[in-house]
């Protein structure tokens, strides 16, 4: 499953993920979305720690987070 969802028809193509993403896998896209905007891709989903900071940043609410359950020690 991929770690961070962006969006596309949401984003506006602002670029705070993109600059404030620390392990710098986020972009924008050469192609426009259906509201004319550029919007973020991972380009880069190894890198990715799921720290969150790109869907804290986003101010249209167009990232989601998805992260693996821990799986219990007996
Ligand atoms: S979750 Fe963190 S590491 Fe992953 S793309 Fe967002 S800001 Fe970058
Ligand atoms: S912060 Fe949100 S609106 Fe701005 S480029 Fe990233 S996903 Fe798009």
């Amino acid at each position: 499953m991929e770690k961070v969802h962006v969006e596309v028809n949401r984003c506006k193509g602002c670029g705070l993920c993109v600059e404030f993403c620390p392990r710098h896998c986020l972009e924008l896209a050469a192609e426009l979305n259906a509201i004319g905007y550029h919007p973020a891709r991972n380009h880069d989903a190894e890198k990715c720690t799921s720290c969150a900071l790109c869907a804290d940043m986003c101010p249209e609410g167009a990232i989601t987070i998805h992260r693996k359950k821990r799986s219990k020690s007996a």
